[in-house]
């Protein structure tokens, strides 16, 4: 048993074992390069293959629009930087998007960044009236990393279409949490990070829509049909396959499950009377950003470290930021409020004990 309680799984999750057990195959047996002509090649060819096709099937896609890269964020500066013309994004992107936008303005593309709601959303309205000929890329995020709100994002792509305008969607904390199906959601790009449902670092991948080119962003080789170089990362991949099934398939019953741990925790800190606000609307199963009064959440983040507990103050990537982030700025949080923010992130193997653990920490810090 860990001496910790991990309550920080939006920041990565575990391995499944699963998942670790293909890769060793794949990095000890099967280790050939997957491009070379001779038969010990086979296996790893045939492996990315099947991967390629579990991967589609888990989200609604053809295997052939699914393309492998090293991580959520290669996956977003690929459609970012790809594209053209202007683009519109929301204030509450994940600096992975927010950056590339920034990076896109070195080549004079300009990036219009849509307010949101006090809970989050990206409103219909707002994405219409900024819609004109001069742009290129709507880029809305799936799910937000620290308060979990999930995006209308089949309302947000049709209107972007209406207008002829591609969609892009940052679903890196939603793909194996939430069903996702991107014929329904008819977005033309999806990027996924395999560390965030249970598979390895270091892989993810860009779904894109049949018909769409886009300009490779790393050159090379002749890999994922010349559009992004590099020799497979066979193990990577395979595991990232297997992980995202195995979540997949269970969806349903983890989401259950992790609401049912989320309303204990509430429950348990309003019973003991505690002043927090509860951040975002329609939150990613398990997902729960609280922002306690007058308070530190750097200081809560520490003290609960010291009782063995990890949390995060907000995004993993912005860690080393004790300011108020920009997403809980966007949302309008008031300050005495924003500046108490952790973000208390569960999965399937956090069990009740741990969650009255949690609460009761909480409350002996704040009491
Ligand atoms: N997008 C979102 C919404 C994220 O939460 C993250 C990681 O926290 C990323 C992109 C970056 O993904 P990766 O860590 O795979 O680069």
């Amino acid at each position: 048993m860990s001496r910790f309680i991990y309550a920080d799984n939006a920041a990565t999750t575990r391995m499944s074992k699963n998942a670790c057990e293909a890769m060793v195959r794949f990095m000890s047996v099967d280790f050939a390069n997957a491009s070379q002509p001779y038969s010990f090649a086979r296996a790893p060819k045939k492996a990315i293959k099947e991967a390629r096709k579990i991967i589609a099937d888990c989200i609604g896609a053809e295997p052939e629009e699914i393309y492998f890269t090293s991580c959520g964020t290669e996956s977003d500066n690929w459609v970012i930087k790809s594209t053209k013309s202007n683009i519109i994004t929301s204030s509450i992107e994940h600096h992975a998007v927010l950056n590339s936008c920034k990076a896109a303005a070195g080549y004079g593309r300009n990036t219009i960044y849509l307010p949101v709601t006090n809970e989050g959303l990206v409103e219909s309205k707002d994405l219409d009236n900024n819609l004109d000929d001069t742009v290129g890329l709507v880029s809305v995020m799936f799910a937000n990393n620290e308060i979990g709100t999930v995006q209308h994002i089949k309302d947000l792509a049709e209107i972007a279409h209406r207008s002829n305008i591609l969609f892009h969607t940052d679903a890196v904390q939603a793909v194996g949490h939430v069903d996702i199906n991107v014929k329904n959601i008819d977005v033309d790009f999806l990027s996924a990070s395999a560390h965030k449902f249970n598979g390895p670092k270091g892989i993810g991948f860009l779904y894109i829509k049949n018909g769409i080119k886009l300009s490779p962003l790393i050159d090379g080789g002749s890999q994922e049909l010349g559009h992004r170089a590099g020799t497979e990362n066979v193990a990577a991949i395979v595991a990232m396959a297997i992980a995202l099934k195995d979540n997949c398939d269970a969806i349903s019953a983890n989401s259950q499950y992790l609401r049912r741990l989320e309303t204990l925790l509430i429950e348990r800190l309003d019973n003991a009377q505690i002043d927090f606000k509860r951040n975002g609307i329609n939150q990613l199963p398990g997902n729960i950003s609280l922002s306690f009064r007058n308070t530190s959440g750097e200081a809560l983040l520490h003290r609960l470290d010291l009782m063995g507990i990890c949390v995060s103050t907000g995004s993993a990537c912005d860690s080393k930021d004790t300011q108020i982030s920009h997403v809980l700025k966007a949302i309008n949080l008031e300050e005495d409020y924003a500046l108490g923010t952790i973000r208390i992130s569960l999965c399937k193997d956090n069990t009740e004990e741990e969650i009255r653990i949690i609460a009761d920490a909480l409350i002996k810090i704040l009491t």
